[in-house]
């Protein structure tokens, strides 16, 4: 039997890198699989590319996550019960330089969002009384300062979906719901910017990730099913790096 034979699942960003990686993860192992992602045409796209449903919402706006995660239910046919928070967005820009409209995008997106949806899932289940797991995706930012690519909002947004991570992880774990993190580092995305200087990108690698490569989302992907799995039944509330060891030294 597959390992999610009977889940139902839910992937936020699954239009694109990390959410589209463990999208197609989740269904060739047996999952329902549901993508969110607020680009309708990729949305649309991807999910007949890969089998699954779409639906679109932006999960800055608590509404439309209301409505998403209930369409979400009518198109599985029941609560998703694999929750995965891949949407996001990445700015760089130095501290000094930062404006509050850019700030504000990126915690909404990065932490808010990530709350409304894991709420309007988390409510749903334990309406239900069916256990459940989420995965947040944080980042190696959340964990260290960078001097390479400054990102103070974007790092203090993946410190807060650990945060986030850990206080859900302790108030829905009487409910049977797991929650847990994952930090990647350097993943080849179309999110990621360093390798936009293929010199500045290669010296980054060679001097700063001890494995020497970028990570690829199907790793990332692994990660989170393992940790949504029943494999991964007593972890609760960790943030898992999976950065080739950049935050080692
Ligand atoms: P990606 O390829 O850009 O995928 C993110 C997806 O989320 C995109 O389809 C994006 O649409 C969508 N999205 C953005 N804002 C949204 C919103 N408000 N509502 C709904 N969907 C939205 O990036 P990725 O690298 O896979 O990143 C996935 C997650 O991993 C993010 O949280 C990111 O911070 C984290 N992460 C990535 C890396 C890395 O090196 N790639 C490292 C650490 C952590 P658009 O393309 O239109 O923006």
């Amino acid at each position: 039997m597959s390992r999610f034979e009977g889940r139902r699942a839910l992937v936020t960003g699954g239009a694109s890198g990390i959410g589209h990686a463990t999208t197609s993860l989740l269904k060739e192992m047996g999952a329902d699989v549901v993508l969110l992602d607020h680009d309708a045409e990729a949305a649309r796209r991807t999910a007949e590319d890969l089998g699954v449903h779409a639906i679109t919402a932006d999960v800055r706006r608590a509404e439309e996550v209301e409505t998403a995660v209930a369409d979400a239910s009518r198109a599985l046919g029941g609560r998703a019960d694999i929750l995965v928070n891949a949407a996001g967005i990445y700015r760089f820009r130095s501290a000094l330089e930062i404006d509050v409209a850019e700030w504000d995008d990126v915690f909404d997106t990065n932490l808010r969002g990530s709350w409304l949806v894991a709420r309007a899932v988390a409510r749903g289940l334990v309406d239900v009384g069916q256990p459940g797991t989420i995965v947040n995706i944080s980042s190696t930012a959340g964990l260290v300062a960078d001097r390479v690519e400054p990102a103070l909002h974007y790092n203090a947004s993946k410190a807060g979906v650990i945060a986030l991570t850990r206080q859900l992880a302790v108030e829905l774990a009487p409910y049977g719901i797991r929650v847990n993190a994952v930090c990647p580092g350097l993943i080849d995305t179309p999110m990621l910017r360093i390798m936009d200087d293929p010199v500045i990108g290669l010296r980054y690698l060679d001097e700063m990730v001890p494995l020497r490569r970028l990570g690829r989302p199907e790793e990332v992907a692994a990660l989170i099913a393992f940790l949504s799995s029943d494999e991964a039944g007593y972890v609760t509330g960790v943030a898992v790096p999976i950065d080739g060891g950049v935050t080692l030294t």
